[in-house]
């Protein structure tokens, strides 16, 4: 029989661009079944037949392939280079946890299956969840939640539920610092409270005296970042707590970068009644373009009960779903969270030991340190001491000749490396926010450094070319704006 793979008549030029619809040719096919050449209505009831074709790409199989290849070399990746962005972590995913959370014993579960045939996974959660109660030091966990964000909004509703429990009404304010990540305010905010903000003492930590005023009978939780989003650590966070809890409030944190101190403290021990953390960020699950993620939420003893429910327990020999919490706030996301993601937790978590972790938080802390050192002079961090995870850097405005830092993070691309966060935190004029994270070798971070000293010179000397960059890209700058509130999504 003539096989049809990759059957190129001759035709024009396809140029890189075009869409796989319009590379289609009519009958042009992949791969092909000769049981699959009778007709449909040889299998097909006539009633269920369609009566147009589907719209659909005809191509040889070859031209999917590089369709898709090119798709995915178009999209910048951590695969790929080097990805500094501040708060976001992206590291290093060991490709053996994808494969491991692959096995389908995992992947081809039923959610609505019997307890008894899903062990196995049960078991992994159950696992899953003290492994974080042990590096963390709290007494329960929730694996529910989807992503960070909506690990605060669990933390937040959980601190809720605890308030009315204790028939205390009028918390109406969540006291949030200026240096917290954004998500911390927009959940209080969801959640139905006031947010009362707060602002920064001049060394980038919680400014004690503010914190005093804002704090009253109304607070019902104060939220700490930590590290905190200018990359610094809370120095005197244990009398943060106990001003907290003097106000009968609860003590959040907001864990989603606990990599830079897994292993050198247990957050429990600080004083938090309750914190998230990102599995995908500090845990080494993959993530970028939204998803998927997971946030598991940890909770001291007093809070615990009133954590979301089912949560995995062991008892008779067996791992089984707890709905026995009369006190829990309910539900936070269908079933049991992303498993998926946790799986890969999971496997970091069994990977290392506590002395493993400590080394990884130090090398997440050096590589952050031996930037902020190695830029000095030409980028400056606004807060001049030793950082954690990441440092927040910004050229001294008299030296920026006209070249916003969007312009350094569009040239940045012409020497081959993604851009740091920018302009934020918000409270550092032109910032960047750069975090290397523990995985990065010291040749990528002296390339790095080096080619951020080049930028600086040509801002120097010619500051347009910086001004024009990306030069390289097959886009260069498009209207933000429009492409935002008026999306063409049509080719
Ligand atoms: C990323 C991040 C979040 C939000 O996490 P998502 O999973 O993106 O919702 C919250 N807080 C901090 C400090 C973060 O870095």
């Amino acid at each position: 029989m003539p096989m049809r793979w990759g059957v190129f008549k001759m035709e024009p030029i396809l140029t890189h661009n075009q869409l796989s619809i319009e590379k289609s040719r009519p009958g042009r096919r992949g791969v092909r079944f000769e049981w699959a050449q009778k007709p449909a209505s040889a299998y097909v009831p006539q009633e269920y037949l369609r009566k147009t074709a589907p719209k659909l790409p005809e191509l040889s199989e070859f031209e999917t392939v590089r369709h898709f290849t090119r798709l995915s070399e178009l999209n910048y990746c951590l695969d790929g280079e080097f990805y500094p962005l501040g708060s976001c972590t992206m590291k290093y995913n060991p490709k053996a946890y994808d494969a491991l959370s692959a096995l389908e014993g995992f992947t081809q579960m039923h959610p609505f299956a019997p307890e008894s045939s899903v062990q196995g996974t049960l078991e992994m959660m159950y696992h899953f969840q003290e492994l974080l109660k042990q590096v963390t030091g709290f007494a329960a966990f929730t694996l529910q939640p989807a992503a960070g964000a909506q690990g605060e909004l669990t933390g937040i509703l959980t601190a809720r539920a605890y308030h009315d429990a204790h028939k205390d009404f009028n918390r109406t304010e969540v006291i949030v610092p200026d240096t917290a990540h954004g998500t911390n305010p927009a959940t209080a905010h969801m959640a139905g409270y006031t947010v009362v903000n707060i602002p920064s003492a001049p060394d980038g930590c919680v400014d004690k005296e503010a914190l005093q005023k804002a704090l009253s009978d109304k607070t019902a939780v104060v939220m700490l970042t930590v590290p905190n989003t200018v990359g610094l650590f809370e120095k005197d966070i244990r009398e943060i707590a106990q001003m907290v809890h003097k106000a009968g409030a609860l003590f959040y944190l907001d864990g989603a970068n606990f990599n830079a101190l897994a292993g050198l403290v247990k957050p429990a021990d600080l004083g938090a009644d309750l914190m998230h953390l990102n599995v995908h960020k500090s845990f080494a699950a993959p993530h970028g373009g939204g998803g998927p993620g997971a946030g598991p939420v940890g909770a001291a003893a007093h809070v615990a009960p009133f954590l979301p429910k089912p949560i995995v327990e062991y008892k008779n020999g067996k791992y089984t779903l707890s709905g026995k919490m009369p006190k829990s706030l309910g539900k936070m996301k269908a079933f049991y969270g992303n498993i998926a993601v946790c799986l890969r937790g999971y496997c970091y978590l069994r990977q290392f030991d506590d002395s493993t972790f400590k080394e990884i938080a130090e090398n997440a802390i050096l590589n952050a340190n031996y930037v902020r050192a190695a830029l000095k002079g030409k980028f400056n961090a606004f807060f001049d001491r030793t950082c954690m995870h990441e440092c927040v850097l910004s050229i001294r405005p008299a030296e920026m000749n006209g070249v916003h830092t969007s312009d350094i993070a569009k040239r940045l691309l012409d020497y081959g490396f993604y851009a740091p966060t920018i302009y934020f935190p918000l409270i550092v004029p032109e910032a960047m926010m750069v975090e290397p994270t523990e995985t990065e070798s010291k040749q990528m971070l002296d390339a790095f450094v080096a080619v951020m000293e080049k930028i600086y010179d040509e801002i120097q000397t010619e500051p347009q070319t910086v001004k024009d960059a990306p030069h390289s890209q097959c886009v260069a700058r498009i209207d933000e704006v429009s492409a935002a509130r008026e999306p063409n999504l049509r080719w």
